[in-house]
Order: C-alpha cells, then structure tokens, then sequence
C-alpha cells in the first residue's frame, strides 16, 4: 500500500480535508493527538477497524478508544451517561482522559473488543480535532505503533512501524503529553482507574471521590486472572533492548552499574546524571519532573534500541501524579523486572 505523508503546521491546513476525505472512504490514517500518535479509521464500521488490528498486528481482544470532538457525539455511543461522567467530562474534556461506559448497538463488537463497553475521549489537540470533526464520525484510534513496540510520540516513529500499511500519516510534530490517556471505567462502583495517564488519579477522586486503582496498574497480571482492560495483559512498550529497573539512591544506582556493567550496557537516566556514569546513556527527563519524563520515555525506549545496548538499566521514577504513567510504562517495558539496591 502506497502511503501518503502530511505534514501539517495547523487545523486549518489544506492536508486536514484531504486527511477527513480518506477517513470518510473507509481509510486509514495516522494522526497527532495531545497523548501519543494515533490510528484513526471509522469507529462506526467493523471493515474499517479490521484494518486497524491488521496494521497494527493487534490482537482483537483489544478494544479501541472512540475518539469524538463534540460532547454530542458521546450520547449515541453509549446506553446512558451517567452524572459523574459528564461531571468528569466537565472538568477534563478535551484533553488526555477516557470514559469507559456500557456500549450502545452501533458501536460494532469489533471495536469493543467483544465487551459490552466502549471507551471514549475528546482530545484537545487541535488537529486532532479538526480531523474527526470534518471526517463526521467519531474514530477509532489506538496508538499508531506495531502492536507491543514502544508508543509514537513523533511521526518518526510512526513512519518507522507503519509506512505501507496505512493510507496516510499526518505529521505535525511532538506530542505534548507524551503517554497515552488516563482510563477509567464508570460500570463499577467505585470507579475503577484502568490506566494511569496525564489526567492523575488524585485529579480523579477531585471529582469522583472514592476510585479504585485496578492491581494491573502496578503488578503482572496474575496466571488465569482475567484482565479488566484486556490491553493489560499482553506485553508492552518494549525496546528489543532488555530493560531492568533499578530501584534506590543514584549513588547506589551509580555503583550498580559499576559492578554490573559490560561493554554493551546502558543507563535510562534523568538529564544531568549521564555525566556521572561510564557507560552509553539515554535519558528520560528530569529527576523531579514527572510530566517531562512521560514526554520523553516512549522516546527514550525508542533512543535504547538505535544506541545498540543490549541490556539497559532504568532509575525508578517517583509513582505520584503523572509520575505513576511513568511508572507503569516503564515497569511493562521491563517486563516487571526491577531489582531493588
Ligand atoms: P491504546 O488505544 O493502544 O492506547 O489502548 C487502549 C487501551 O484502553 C487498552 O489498554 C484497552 O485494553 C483499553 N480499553 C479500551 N476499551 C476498553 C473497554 N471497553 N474496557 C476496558 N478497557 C478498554
Ligand atoms: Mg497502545
């Protein structure tokens, strides 16, 4: 398949309605969102979505987000919605949060994986917008990555895992949030936060009070156990490279690697620590800026490859705030491998 590149400089580029001509036939594009990169096609057309999985190479347990641009698009989606929704809607739409609710009839099984539910968002990037409100549906669009490898935060990377596959990728820069969207589901009580994104679990409980973090956000999901977000359960983000995480001060961090390292190790640090340490680096942002290391880590893991280490090991971030999607990116990259010094 021949595909198209769009670079784009603003959602009134002329390369928007060429992208929401496509989408209305059927196609398939790439686009920026705030989160990461996304696959967007016709949510409302099982063909369409099939499309998606194949490009992806995603299992089709998986479901998808449904990404709309106005509030109005939500209702038919859905079989009701909920006061705390829009309450959670009022507050953090457009922007990097998605609402799992019970699914109505149009949305196809395929996109829901199956389940019964389907799970929402509004971004608020510009372009993003501006693209699915000229395409007139609402799209599905996981993250534009090959299924398992690292998310797209340029278009780069989006070129690297699906030029061919798709029929167009917009390219309009850097992703400003950098890791995909907080979910969580309203079909419980509590909520249940699924996912932790650049929307934190305290501003959650803001508006919902009382939320449950599910056990998959911190820890594998246990043998026969069943996922409550069916992407939980499969392996993610991960370099080729192997990654460990190494748990403690830098100073203990530092003589760690001393002891450990070989001629292909290397560190995933914060900036300014790579001056202290003997082998290949790569950093992730600042030690106390959680919300520049989740803009950075889906690249970092990406950088971990093209240096040629064979074995990287990570500092630990702090798990607080946008700090905990971090956290869960990095320790699902690493398999869960973390050694504490
Ligand atoms: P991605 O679009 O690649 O960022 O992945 C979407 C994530 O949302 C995956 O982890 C899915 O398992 C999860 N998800 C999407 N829809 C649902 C749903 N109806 N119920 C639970 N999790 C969902
Ligand atoms: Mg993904």
């Amino acid at each position: 398949m021949e595909t198209q590149i769009f670079k784009v400089f603003s959602e009134n580029d002329e390369a928007i309605d060429k992208t929401a001509d496509i989408l209305k036939s059927g196609g398939i594009v790439a686009i920026p969102t705030e989160t990461v990169y996304g696959l967007a096609g016709n949510a409302l057309d099982g063909n369409v979505t099939d499309k998606i999985y194949a490009a992806k190479g995603r299992p089709s347990d998986n479901p998808l987000i449904v990404h709309i641009s106005d509030i109005s698009q939500w209702r038919p989606l859905v079989k009701e919605i909920p006061e705390n929704a829009y309450a959670l809607a009022d507050k953090y739409w457009p922007g990097p949060l998605t609402v799992i609710l019970p699914k109505s009839e149009i949305v196809p099984d395929k996109v829901s994986g199956g389940l019964s539910t389907v799970a929402v968002r509004m971004p608020s990037d510009k372009i993003a917008r501006a693209i699915i409100e000229k395409s007139g549906v609402p799209l599905a669009a996981p993250s534009a990555n090959t299924s398992g490898k690292p998310s797209p935060t340029s278009a780069k990377y989006v070129i690297e895992d699906l030029m061919g596959k798709v029929d167009a990728i917009v390219d309009a820069g850097e992703c400003s949030v950098g890791v995909e969207s907080t979910v969580i589901s309203l079909c419980e009580t509590p909520p249940r936060l699924l996912r932790p994104g650049g929307i934190t679990a305290e501003m959650l409980t803001d508006v919902l009070g009382e939320i449950v973090i599910d056990d998959a956000v911190f820890n594998k999901l246990a043998d026969g156990k069943k996922a409550a977000s069916p992407g939980m359960k499969y392996k993610h983000y991960s370099p080729d490279t192997q990654v460990i995480i190494v748990k403690g001060s830098f100073e203990d961090f530092k003589k760690f690697i001393e002891k450990n390292k070989t001629e292909k190790t290397a560190a995933l640090c914060f900036e300014g620590e790579e001056k202290e340490l003997s082998v290949m680096c790569v950093t992730y942002g600042k030690k106390n800026d959680p919300a520049g290391q989740a803009k950075n880590i889906f690249d970092a893991l990406r950088r971990v490859d093209e240096i040629g280490a064979e074995k990287v090991f990570a500092r630990f971030p702090e798990t607080d705030g946008v700090g905990l999607a971090v956290f869960n990116r990095l320790v699902r990259a690493a398999a869960f491998n973390i050694i504490e010094v």
